[in-house]
């Protein structure tokens, strides 16, 4: 934990960023109609729509963590009682899983990145009571696993916050268990200015008693913030400007991951329903995606081509889309450690973002008392995620994809 920056963080952030990680996808102005709409329609179809998407419930709240947090609760999460997930991912799932009261127990991923229904197997109990499916990178999850669970009846909570675009068993992620979960945080697939949803069996969200209504002044914080990191890459992306903000000793602070910080303490959410105002600007946001997944996928595919390349060459590895996955990072793999990090510096230095996702929850000194101590070969200090999303078009991505293999060529030179 001692060398905080070579360990966990991408460089520092770098001072013109041409290339962000995260696409940008609603400028002022098309934002506009969204929110003239909704100042005269109070009822938006958001729920519907995603009623329609699933054939089940839809339960619209003010985060992902808080639809997360309810599931936990339906599934009888509480204190005595055990949930299973991967560490392998962000802090908001163990988070959820310590406000449910209930005590956290880490499984192994496979090697394509689903939970290993074997290792779930190894961890299960009579107080297992969940069992937390994350799609890593937008993957599919294991099916066994799903089946197995339900004749044990151990709930299945199918958390699509990173993946709700990839198709598994004829249904959208978030479809697959007894609850779903997504979130329209800023790094998310549908990259928005935060809240989530719930999906089950309408029957079963009628046990859920009516949430209270977020604040609307909180709405118009969370549309500020998105707003002005959009209006930051934009800025950055522009030489000129990034050259006077250079000058100006301003640098640019896009906090991309929570990985920045290492948290103190558990976060806790409330528990609310999502504003009108915010159903509106998902609504009108999610009436856009089909190009976007669209454009993002050509990408990985340009990108593919030139890692085939690097990784006969190398031995660096690209985390390829398998057959209905739409990856919510273009990750690739060195077969070293430490090659991440000097891979980051040297992209920094060309604009280009980069991001480590993710810390092991389990080498967090806040939850290290849930650790068991095992995953010797865990690939997280070896995967490194580039940007491939809108505005980034194909020649950007494939200048990208040669940045990398020119790093390599002069790293394997020396
Ligand atoms: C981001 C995330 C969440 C929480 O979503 P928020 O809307 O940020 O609260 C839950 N699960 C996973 C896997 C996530 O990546």
């Amino acid at each position: 934990m001692k060398d905080k920056n070579k360990n966990f963080h991408y460089p520092e952030n770098p001072k013109q960023i041409k290339f962000p990680i995260y696409a940008r996808q609603l400028s002022g102005r098309s934002l506009f109609p969204a929110f003239t709409h909704l100042i005269s329609a109070k009822k938006t179809r958001l729920a519907e729509k995603l009623e329609k998407r699933y054939g089940k419930g839809i339960e619209l709240t003010s985060s992902g963590s808080a639809a997360l947090v309810l599931a936990l609760k339906l599934s009888g999460a509480e204190p005595g009682k055990e949930v299973i997930f991967s560490s392998f991912s962000c802090p908001n799932v163990i988070d959820a899983v310590l406000q449910s009261g209930a005590s956290p127990v880490f499984a192994n991923l496979d090697d394509d990145l689903s939970l290993s229904f074997e290792d779930v197997k190894n961890k299960v109990t009579e107080r297992t009571c969940a069992v937390i499916l994350t799609h890593v990178y937008g993957r599919k999850e294991n099916m066994n696993l799903i089946e197995w669970a339900k004749a044990k009846r151990i709930h299945v909570i199918d958390d699509a916050a990173q993946a709700m675009f990839t198709k598994q068993a004829g249904t959208f992620a978030g479809g697959l268990g007894d609850f779903g979960i997504l979130s329209f945080g800023m790094s998310k697939p549908l990259g928005s200015i935060g809240g989530g949803a719930l999906i089950a069996r309408k029957d079963v969200l009628d046990k859920i008693s009516r949430l209270p209504m977020e604040q609307r002044k909180q709405v118009n914080a969370d549309y500020d913030a998105y707003m002005r990191q959009q209006r930051m890459q934009a800025l950055m992306s522009s030489k000129a400007l990034s050259f006077l903000f250079r000058k100006a000793g301003v640098r640019t602070s896009l906090k991309t991951s929570k990985l920045e910080v290492l948290p103190k303490k558990p976060a806790t959410v409330p528990l609310l329903r999502m504003h009108p105002v915010r159903q509106a600007i998902i609504e009108y946001q999610l009436s856009k995606m089909e190009r976007l997944v669209k454009d993002s996928s050509r990408n990985l595919e340009t990108a593919r081509y030139i890692f085939a390349e690097a990784e006969e060459l190398y031995g660096i590895k690209m985390i390829q889309p398998q057959e209905g996955e739409s990856l919510n990072y273009l990750t690739i793999v060195f077969p070293h450690e430490g090659e991440r990090y000097d891979c980051s510096v040297y992209l920094a230095a060309k604009g280009i973002q980069t991001c480590w996702n993710y810390l092991p929850l389990h080498l967090i000194p806040l939850y290290q008392p849930y650790s068991q101590l095992e995953d010797g070969n865990s690939p997280w200090k070896r995967v490194l995620s580039l940007p491939f999303k809108p505005p980034l078009g194909t020649e950007q991505v494939k200048y990208i994809a040669e940045t990398v293999l020119t790093y390599a060529k002069q790293k394997n030179k020396k």
